[in-house]
């Protein structure tokens, strides 16, 4: 019988790693709801708390870990994003430094934005929210890495596939897995380029289960239809190069299709797509519609 756990938000971590103790130990299969603060620690309320002020030390936390019981390395951390609630306000922030236009500011700038029937009033703008997960990741395979970092644990990938609906799947580096989650966004466009999207506190309900019928490097989406690889790296040139790579390897793997035959059907089915590019690693993803990998002969409880 599957039980639900509920990780509050004083369980934190600011860097995944194998030495952290875990908030809580669960089963396979069991759910787990994970209530978040926003990346500032929920710091900017009002207009009056600048970006200057901050705590840089309790930025990007991430409530957890948990541990899942007999995940082991080389094992996948499948998680469901059942659901997820957001605050009635959130904070946008940008200003000297952060993303493309960084140099162009000289100082920083935050705009709260009220959450209200579904929509974000940004100004006098009503944005339809999209709820999101920025930061979801297991321990990596060695030392920690602080929770700003993507990489193949996942981590701040700030992709906007992660919602509602969706199912992540994580390689499993050390015993457990130790899966951590926050930084949830109202709303975010591919790329992040201000450095945020509507950075939000809230709450994710998820259903975690051990998968051993699959090997991942890097972390793997199935969100909307579509089935992602999501590789970060130094430079976007390198994290495309490598996501398409695991998409290939991954379906050549599971369907009895050869290299040649998958880059050609890759390159008029499958999508190169940007996740962010503001974090210490930018985030690539390459986008396949599942309804082509099912009829490729891949199983369907493969996704
Ligand atoms: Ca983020
Ligand atoms: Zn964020």
């Amino acid at each position: 019988m599957a039980c639900r756990h509920v990780v509050n938000s004083s369980s934190k971590i600011f860097a995944f790693g194998a030495d952290v103790k875990p908030a809580a130990f669960v089963e396979d299969g069991d759910e787990v709801v994970f209530e978040t603060l926003d990346c500032f620690s929920n710091q900017i309320r009002t207009s009056e708390d600048k970006l200057e002020n901050l705590n840089w030390s309790e930025v990007n936390p991430a409530t957890g870990p948990v541990f899942v019981n007999g995940a082991k390395p080389g094992n996948v951390l499948e998680v469901e994003i059942l659901d997820i609630e957001i605050d009635n306000q959130g904070v946008v922030a940008t200003g000297k430094g952060l993303g493309p236009l960084g140099e162009r500011f000289n100082r920083f700038y935050t705009k709260i934005v009220k959450i209200e029937n579904g929509n974000a009033k940004f100004n006098n703008l009503e944005l339809p929210i999209e709820p999101m997960i920025g930061v979801i990741g297991v321990a990596p395979e060695e030392g920690s890495v602080n929770c700003g970092t993507p990489g193949p644990h996942g981590g701040n990938m700030d992709t906007r596939y992660i919602k509602k609906g969706a199912k992540v799947l994580l390689p499993v580096f050390v015993e457990g897995g130790l899966l951590a989650l926050g930084d949830l966004h109202a709303l975010m466009g591919d790329g992040e380029v201000c450095g945020t999207g509507i950075e939000v506190a809230g709450k994710v309900v998820t259903r975690v289960s051990v998968r051993k019928d699959i090997n991942l490097k890097n972390p793997m989406i199935v969100s909307e239809g579509n089935v992602f690889t999501i590789v970060s790296a130094k430079t976007l040139d390198e994290a495309v190069k490598s996501a398409v790579s695991e998409m290939v390897n991954f379906v050549g793997k599971h369907s009895n299709t050869g290299f040649e035959e998958l880059v050609m059907l890759f390159s008029i089915v499958g999508h190169t797509e940007i996740s962010q590019i503001v974090d210490p690693l930018v985030t690539a993803r390459f986008r396949t519609p599942m309804n082509v990998l099912l009829k490729l002969g891949m199983p369907q409880d493969l996704f």
